[in-house]
């Protein structure tokens, strides 16, 4: 296969392209991204060099580069990571969102149909269907609710994918997962935003009374997923990926200052996010039914783990919050031999 992967200098992204050049090494990534504040190529140092891994600076909604990508590379599946992801930041700047997130989605699936590509698989979230009561989870047939710009432009892209099954009968899939965690989490986010301000004896913010809860799921299992779906997925078909971890944000953060040794006096009660959704979590039967997906950590292991890596890789996480990341970005784009 040759893939193009859009937003693989991101935290999933990359995630996805180290598991996937070392489950096939027959396979050639190709690596679209427009390096946003978001987009780290720091995150993929320990693969840069492998000869099937080429990086092209791109943005999604830019037809020609797109196009020109697809031909040069013989691409024969997208897998959409890329997007303006941060809730916050949708709030504050909802343009953007729509931009990249919307038109994005629909100039990579209009340039792939062209192209005659093999599969689409578009990487969604479990925000579409936005806010669920104390019991209950989302499944696929859950109808799409969103309540932030962000997730609004999420669904948005979802519904543009399935019209490209309906109209074109384009081989799409659509992957909805629930918070991610682990490795190369860029730390505006919550696990490694409270880990690295713990670290650094700085204050916790937690939203609102912090009883808001999350499905939390690691990104390497993640990962598998993502892989079952592109060799296996039905086409037109959505997934549901996430591994029954529900916590409540409050607990994550105490469990986050156990494993570190710190005190709980760290955290800091500040004003809820508007429209923050309550309870998010995801039924993943149909995957694991369909598909055979199993995840392999639980929320203890995972978390614990990814505390030691946080602690671990501190130069990874200063160099992005002192922004010196950009600068190493710049010297990789100058760089000839990526
Ligand atoms: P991220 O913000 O870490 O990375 C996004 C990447 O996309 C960055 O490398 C950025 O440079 C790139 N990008 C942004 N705009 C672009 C554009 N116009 N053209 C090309 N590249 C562009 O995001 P993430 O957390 O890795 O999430 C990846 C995908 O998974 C997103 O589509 C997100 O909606 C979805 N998702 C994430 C989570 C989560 O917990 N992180 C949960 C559910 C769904």
């Amino acid at each position: 296969m040759n893939i193009l992967v859009t937003g693989g200098a991101g935290f999933i992204g990359s995630n996805f392209i180290r598991f996937m050049l070392k489950k096939y090494p027959g396979y050639k990534i190709v690596n679209f991204d427009k390096l946003t504040y978001a987009g780290n190529l720091e995150n993929l140092k320990d693969v840069e060099s492998i000869l099937n891994y080429q990086f092209v600076k791109g943005d999604i909604i830019d037809v020609q580069l797109v196009e020109s990508t697809v031909k040069q590379h013989k691409i024969n599946c997208i897998i959409n990571f890329a997007a303006e992801s941060h809730v916050d930041r949708s709030i504050n700047d909802p343009a953007i969102f729509v931009k990249t997130n919307v038109l994005g989605t629909q100039t990579l699936l209009d340039v792939g149909y062209r192209n005659n590509i093999q599969k689409y698989l578009q990487i969604s979230t479990d925000e579409v269907y936005g806010s669920l009561g104390e019991k209950g989870y989302f499944t696929e047939e859950t109808p799409l609710s969103p309540n932030s710009p962000y997730s609004a432009s999420k669904a948005g892209a979802d519904l543009i994918v399935k019209s490209y099954y309906e109209t074109y009968k384009m081989n799409v899939n659509i992957t909805r997962c629930s918070n991610n965690y682990g490795p190369y989490h860029f730390p505006e986010k919550l696990i490694p935003l409270i880990i690295t301000n713990a670290i650094e004896n700085k204050e916790l913010p937690v939203y609102g009374d912090g009883l808001h809860v999350r499905d939390w799921l690691h990104v390497k299992d993640h990962c598998s997923a993502i892989d079952l779906v592109l060799h296996e997925g039905t086409p037109g078909e959505v997934y549901n990926v996430g591994g029954h971890n529900e916590k409540r944000n409050i607990d994550i953060v105490k469990g986050i200052l156990k494993y570190l040794g710190k005190s709980d006096e760290l955290i800091k009660y500040v004003e809820d996010r508007k429209g923050h959704d309550r309870r998010y979590a995801i039924d993943p039967n149909k995957l694991i039914k369909e598909l055979g997906w199993e995840h392999t950590y639980t929320l203890n292991e995972g978390l614990k783990e990814t505390v030691k890596w946080y602690s671990d890789n501190q130069q990874w996480w200063k160099n992005i919050k002192s922004g010196e990341y950009v600068a190493f970005n710049q010297v990789k784009c100058n760089d000839k031999s990526l």
